[in-house]
């Protein structure tokens, strides 16, 4: 049987990873996008070779993983690196979430998560996608939340958020939206244990 295939998105600080733990409790084969891209620039990451090619060794660290002060030099003196940069990495993370999808399915998972942080921002997704489940809840609980989780001060906060979709945005996009405020880590995994069935667990 085809695994239903579920995306998962939430701005930073909405509870977005504390729903995917859950919802893997459940069973659920979650796919990490964040932690595929992280692992192509990682130490002998699959993207390492061509950014060396490409960009020269001076952005590659010892250890062979990529030098991010360096290219975060780079790409502010030069717009172009970034997106020379993602041509790189990104099909190099859409091949491993094709792969682990091929996986999980084979392995006979009834749900696949696809934790994708830019569902929203990059809609060619969604084509890929059975559900949309949006975790979300009001901007002052966000940066409370990353603020006692991280060293980030308010305003780093409040750029990242203001790079990401907006709150309307990504609320267009849900199929489900799991208003994650007000409530404590108990309600919520009683909340998602509500939503399980409908998801195929
Ligand atoms: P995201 O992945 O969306 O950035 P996380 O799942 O990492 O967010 O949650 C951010 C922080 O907020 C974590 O420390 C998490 O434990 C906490 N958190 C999330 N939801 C709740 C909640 N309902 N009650 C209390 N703390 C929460």
């Amino acid at each position: 049987m085809e695994a239903l295939h579920l995306g998962l998105t939430g701005g930073i600080g909405s509870g977005k990873s504390t729903v995917a733990v859950l919802l893997t409790s459940h069973g659920a084969c979650v796919i990490d996008a964040d932690a595929i891209s992280r692992a192509t620039t990682a130490p002998g990451g699959a993207a390492i070779g061509a950014i060396r090619e490409i960009f020269g060794s001076d952005m590659i660290t010892n250890d062979g993983a990529l030098d991010r002060e360096a290219m975060r030099k780079r790409v502010f003196s030069d717009p172009n690196a970034k997106l020379c940069l993602e041509e790189i990495i990104h099909p190099l993370v859409g091949q491993a979430i094709t792969a682990q999808t091929q996986s999980a399915q084979s392995n006979g998972a009834k749900c696949i998560v696809f934790d994708l942080p830019l569902l929203v921002e990059s809609p060619r997704w969604r084509q890929r996608l059975d559900r949309v489940l949006v975790v979300d809840c009001l901007p002052a609980t966000q940066i409370a939340r990353v603020v006692k989780r991280s060293a980030l001060a308010e305003h780093q906060i409040l750029q990242i958020m203001g790079a990401q979709a907006t709150r309307n945005k990504r609320l267009a996009a849900a199929d489900v939206v799991l208003f994650n405020d007000g409530i404590d880590l108990g309600s919520l995994a009683m909340q998602v244990a509500e939503l399980v069935p409908q998801f195929g667990l």
